[in-house]
């Protein structure tokens, strides 16, 4: 407690103690705060994320099932006229729209051209005629992190070791059970049969996928393969959708590139790398996806697709599309969904929460995934922050208030204790004050030093009235204490307070009139009775004399008067000194207060007298008040109930 007495280092324990954990607790608590939405949007979207790449994957085994289910129900002869086979062809499966043939040096067999050719044939004469006899070039789309998967593997920072991916990959063939007896040789499974060709495949898949995983986690590394794609002439072009995972609409996110980049090349040129495939082409911004085979006679034969039963066939793939947290649908080229719930007109459908581009066979479609309701997630995220807002700012307002109230009160302990030290040597210069001039007054008369009879009872009046000065003294201090243990009796009864207070004065007025002062009594109200305790209501009168007397100073004068208001009799002390300071006017009223002047320290006192007074005046149900006197000084007004008529 003592170590505290320096305000300075209070104020630095507040700081460190209070101010500086809030701080830390505020900035800590905005920044999660800040991190919940991000947070919550992160969760959902990895749950989508695993349902898309889960819907790319079947979407992508269905494409090498309608291939294989092509070439199964494609004519293994095909005679020399081939229209009635390829209309059995056409009707054993719905996805075979326009049927061709080529011949081995790529010459349109079918549809001839002296037949009479239906609409479609037509139209694929039209837009497939100088691609297919291999005279015009078409963009073939591919996965940059494929074709560029070297790239990736340095700019990923750690290089893929193919070493260690083989060995990985190694370990995923290897069946589960790798807890052998120790000591037993273990013959890698994969590594048996493997041939060099197949562990060489097997290092490359691992170094794909890694590629794969690297430029979808690390937009930088995507977008610096994307600009080296584009330094080499291949194409890049944007997505139909900005997948974004802010709950509230506020900002349109930017558009983003596709990972598909395109090169154009010819009929021979894709042909040459198997014995089948799709070619997706567009055909006024349209996908037509046409389907070939090698004829082992030499020669291609194909069909352009049905798009409608292609679409058919992959919307029956969907899982639930719409649930009541999401809505997965595949969007088309257009960015069209394939599937859509009647309600979901307005939607804007080139903003998903999260989507995922399918193939380099079915370039531009994409899965993707919607907040079914955002609002209500964006309106759930946002009761969160506020919650927690909420906390924060009342363990705020808890530990700040809590840490101001305890620095105040340290602050009003640490005063007291001041006063009290200053109480106790003011109350010592008190005591001595009076005992000096009583012990001087009294030797004189013993030595018999002033024969004069009527000095002599001067000096023996004044050294009652010294007497009576320190009385009144240590009763305050008695009675302070009393009070303070909540021990002080009075023991009232009928009292004419114009006589008390008369009395009072003229017991001082030897006393005052020997130190100089002018004193005058005036009684305007006559008898004025109250219940009362006559000595505590002499003290409180006596003390407001007695600072009259103390905090004068040239002009020596004490005006006492007693008047009335209607049930109250008012006791005024004035004087003519300098006043009570406006900002003190209350607090003069406090235990120990003393006003921090010059006078006030030269006339010493104990900071006790006003508010023992106050309390008696209190105890009798009535009041004291200071007013600022008319022409300088002070007027103190006691107030008390007059007794009632009984
Ligand atoms: P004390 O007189 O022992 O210091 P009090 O409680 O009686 O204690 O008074 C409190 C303070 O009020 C004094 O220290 C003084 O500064 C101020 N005060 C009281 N009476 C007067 C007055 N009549 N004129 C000017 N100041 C006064």
């Amino acid at each position: 407690m003592m170590k505290m007495h320096n305000p300075t280092r209070l104020r630095l324990l507040f700081v460190v103690a209070v101010i500086i954990p809030c701080l830390v607790l505020g900035v800590i608590a905005v920044r999660s705060i800040d991190r919940e939405e991000a947070f919550v949007a992160m969760q959902l979207q990895r749950t989508f994320d695993a349902e898309l790449v889960y819907t790319v994957s079947v979407i992508n085994t269905e494409l090498d099932r309608i291939m294989e289910e092509l070439a199964g129900s494609a004519p293994a002869e095909v005679p020399a006229s081939p229209g009635p086979s390829f209309t059995a062809w056409r009707s054993r499966s719905e996805l075979v729209r326009v049927p061709f043939l080529l011949s081995p040096k790529l010459e349109i067999v079918w549809p001839a051209l002296g037949a009479d050719l239906t609409e479609d044939d037509r139209a694929f004469l039209n837009w497939n005629r100088e691609f297919v006899t291999d005279k015009a070039l078409v963009p073939v789309y591919q996965n940059v992190a494929l074709v560029y998967k070297d790239e990736i593997s340095k700019l990923a920072g750690t290089p893929f070791d193919r070493k260690d991916l083989a060995a990985e990959a190694q370990e995923k063939a290897e069946p589960a059970g790798g807890a052998k007896p120790p000591g037993e040789r273990v013959v890698p499974v994969a590594a048996a049969p493997a041939s060099r060709e197949a562990k060489s495949r097997m290092n490359e898949a691992a170094v794909e996928q890694r590629a794969l995983s690297q430029i979808e986690k690390d937009p930088d590394v995507r977008q610096q393969v994307l600009d080296q794609a584009r330094a080499k002439g291949q194409r890049t072009e944007p997505r139909n959708v900005a997948p974004s995972t802010r709950f509230s609409p506020a900002k349109q996110p930017a558009p983003q590139e596709s990972i598909y980049i395109s090169e154009p090349r010819r009929f021979s040129e894709i042909t040459a790398q198997g014995d089948r495939g799709l070619i997706p082409r567009f055909i006024d911004e349209k996908l037509s996806l046409l389907f070939w085979q090698r004829r082992p006679a030499g020669g291609f034969l194909g069909c352009v697709i049905s798009d409608d039963a292609f679409r058919g066939r992959l919307a029956g793939l969907l899982p639930n599309v719409y649930t009541p947290s999401r809505i997965l649908t595949i969007l088309d080229e257009a960015g069209r969904p394939l599937l859509a719930p009647d309600a979901e007109e307005k939607r804007d459908w080139r903003r998903p929460f999260a989507a995922r581009e399918i193939s380099g066979k079915l370039p531009r479609w994409e899965v993707a995934a919607y907040l079914t309701d955002p609002d209500a997630v964006a309106a759930r995220a946002g009761t969160t922050t506020t919650i927690l807002w909420v906390l924060i700012v009342l363990i705020f307002l808890t530990i700040a208030g809590g840490g101001l109230s305890i620095l105040q009160t340290i602050r009003s302990e640490m005063q007291l204790v001041r006063q009290k030290t200053t109480f106790v040597a003011n109350v010592s210069h008190e005591l001595k004050t009076p005992l000096t001039s009583i012990r001087m007054f009294a030797e004189m008369l013993k030595q018999g030093r002033q024969p004069d009879r009527a000095k002599q009872d001067k000096y023996l009046d004044l050294m009652v009235s010294e007497t009576e000065r320190l009385t009144r003294l240590i009763n305050n201090v008695l009675d302070f204490s009393r009070a303070e243990r909540g021990e002080r009796k009075y023991e009232k009864r009928r009292l004419d307070a114009a006589w008390l207070t008369e009395s009072l004065i003229e017991g001082q007025r030897v006393r005052l009139e020997h130190n100089g002062f002018a004193v005058s009594f005036r009684n305007d109200l006559g008898e004025a009775f109250i219940d009362g305790d006559e000595e505590a209501l002499k003290q409180a009168v006596l003390n407001l004399l007695s600072n009259a007397e103390k905090y004068s100073g040239e002009d020596k004068r004490v005006d006492v008067e007693v008047s009335g208001t209607e049930g109250s009799v008012l006791i005024n002390v004035k004087d003519r000194g300098r006043g009570v300071p406006p900002g003190d006017s209350k607090r003069i009223f406090e235990e120990f207060y003393r006003v921090d002047d010059a006078i006030t320290a030269k006339a010493g006192g104990s900071g006790l007298g006003l508010p023992i007074a106050l309390r008696i005046v209190r105890d009798h149900g009535g009041d004291i008040h200071y007013f600022p006197r008319d022409g300088g000084g002070s007027v103190f007004q006691i107030r008390l109930p007059l007794r009632g008529p009984s």
